[in-house]
């Protein structure tokens, strides 16, 4: 699709919004949904422009046809090497989240998950989520990859819960389908998307079969209310002016979903009590997302830097030696993210179903990496952009007859710069570190695709400790 396609195609979905209290009937058009609608169709836009041809588009290996690559199930390293860079450059196009990279990763992580549970169990999954996954492609659609359930009291588990629905779960089984009832929080892009991909939270045992569910619902299917969620400083979008809001273009969102007596048929089944394989969907899923994350945060940083350095120029900083080494620093970090993000790719592996994984080891190191430098990044960004980022007054003063003309000459730097682009940087540096853009660059860094402590316990698990114990026995001369 183009973009103006993929726009009109949003158009045509009948949904159950709720913005601020208010159920919206035209979603596309709110203006606090967007920017994300904009920043979701560069996605689109980049892949019509041949310069951007080979990151952006691939030959699906389930038709043979061209596909977008976010519809695309990677075939080689070289394919998991592409996505990264494919994301590094949407993240320097938006400054924010595109959101299409879960929909992505979670055709994936099914692909491979599916096939090896089908030679496990008997089960016939795979050739129905490729049947799914093959129009996907040729629809060209944009699919959320729905997992953190609200999870309740986290001392219990599913099906311990006072109430059963704070984790999604089938509750009935028909002839022709499943019944899923539960929500699905934090969901990237849920008003963007023509498709929800829903999977399992987390490991389950048997008692909680009923929640080891994967299926894909249309976003319009009867049951489905999103809510959208708040970001810092939102309602700047709301404003008439084109300056304080920053990020003038682009923006993430995030909804919680909630489905209420959803009925899904059983082509668009994945798994349906399978709960020995939930974790490894878990898994694998965040595996992807802790990959992306190398990708799609170093472009984002590529523009804080950027917006740093202006900043010092226009305001005559730029050749301290201070804040050429803060730079130096910002640029190291942002650089070790996508190093990171590129080894996990390199080292990647074929699965059985042929698609491609990460080097699950390497992928948690870079999203490990992602909820720290990031941080980093943003506190030498702040520093030399000086205390003017929190007190600088309104658009509204500039333009202010008695006061504007006061403004201009006193918030003026060096004089080859306007007053006016030292405010535009200082906005946009304000939107990615306090603002709107500061939940997508920060705090999703910390918590999106798994909070620390998660790839903490995969580094744990996959770091084969006693090898090492073993490497350094055998030097200090130690036997077994
Ligand atoms: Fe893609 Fe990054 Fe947004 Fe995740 S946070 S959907 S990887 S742009
Ligand atoms: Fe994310």
């Amino acid at each position: 699709m183009t973009k103006d396609e993929y726009i009109a195609s949003l158009r045509a979905l009948k949904r159950r919004v709720f913005i601020l209290g208010e159920r919206v009937e035209n979603v596309v058009d709110h203006p606090l949904i967007r920017p994300s609608l904009n920043a979701c169709a560069m996605t689109y836009e980049l892949a019509q422009q041949p310069e951007y041809a080979d990151l952006m588009r691939a030959t699906s290996n389930l038709t043979g046809q061209t596909i977008n690559r976010f519809t695309h199930l990677h075939q080689s390293t070289a394919d998991l090497v592409a996505k990264v860079k494919m994301q590094r450059v949407l993240g320097q196009k938006t400054g924010c989240c595109f959101q299409r990279c879960v929909g992505m990763d979670a055709f994936n992580a099914l692909d491979s998950v599916t096939c090896e549970m089908d030679r496990a169990l008997g089960t016939k999954y795979h050739a129905r989520f490729r049947a799914y996954l093959r129009d996907v492609q040729m629809r060209d659609l944009v699919v959320d990859g729905a997992m953190t359930d609200p999870k309740g009291d986290r001392r219990l588990s599913p099906s311990q819960q006072a109430d059963p629905d704070l984790f999604v779960h089938i509750v009935e089984r028909k002839s022709d389908g499943i019944v899923v009832r539960g929500a699905k929080l934090h969901q990237t892009g849920a008003l963007n998307s023509h498709e929800i991909i829903v999977m399992p939270t987390q490991s389950l045992a048997e008692p909680d079969k009923d929640y080891a569910a994967s299926f894909a619902i249309p976003a319009d299917a009867p049951g489905i209310v999103m809510i959208v969620g708040r970001q810092p400083a939102d309602t700047r979008k709301l404003e008439s002016g084109q300056r304080d809001v920053g990020n003038r273009e682009f923006g993430g969102h995030e909804a919680v979903i909630v489905l209420d007596n959803v009925f899904v048929p059983w082509d668009r089944v994945f798994m349906a009590g399978e709960h020995a394989f939930s974790g490894m969907l878990v898994e694998r899923f965040a595996g992807y997302h802790r990959q992306s994350y190398g990708g799609c945060k170093t472009g984002v940083g590529d523009v804080l830097i950027g917006a740093a350095q202006s900043l010092a120029q226009y305001q005559g900083t730029d050749k301290a030696s201070h804040v050429k080494d803060k730079i130096v620093e910002m640029i190291h970090l942002n650089e070790t993210l996508y190093a990171c993000g590129i080894a996990c790719s390199i080292e990647g592996k074929p699965t059985a179903s042929g698609t491609y994984l990460i080097d699950l080891l390497l992928a948690n190191v870079t999203k490990l990496n992602v909820t720290r430098f990031p941080y980093e990044i943003a506190r030498l960004a702040q520093d030399i952009a000086g205390g003017l980022l929190v007190t600088l007054p309104s658009e509204k003063d500039f333009a202010n007859s008695e006061v504007g003309a006061v403004l201009e000459k006193y918030l003026r730097g060096v004089a080859d710069y306007t007053t006016a682009d030292r405010c535009r940087m200082l906005r946009l540096l304000e939107n990615l570190t306090l603002g709107p853009g500061a939940a997508a660059y920060l705090t999703e860094s910390l918590h999106g695709a798994g909070s620390p402590q998660a790839q903490r316990i995969m580094l744990a698990r996959l770091a084969d400790l006693e090898t090492k114990t073993r490497l350094a026995k055998r030097l200090a001369g130690i036997g077994d």
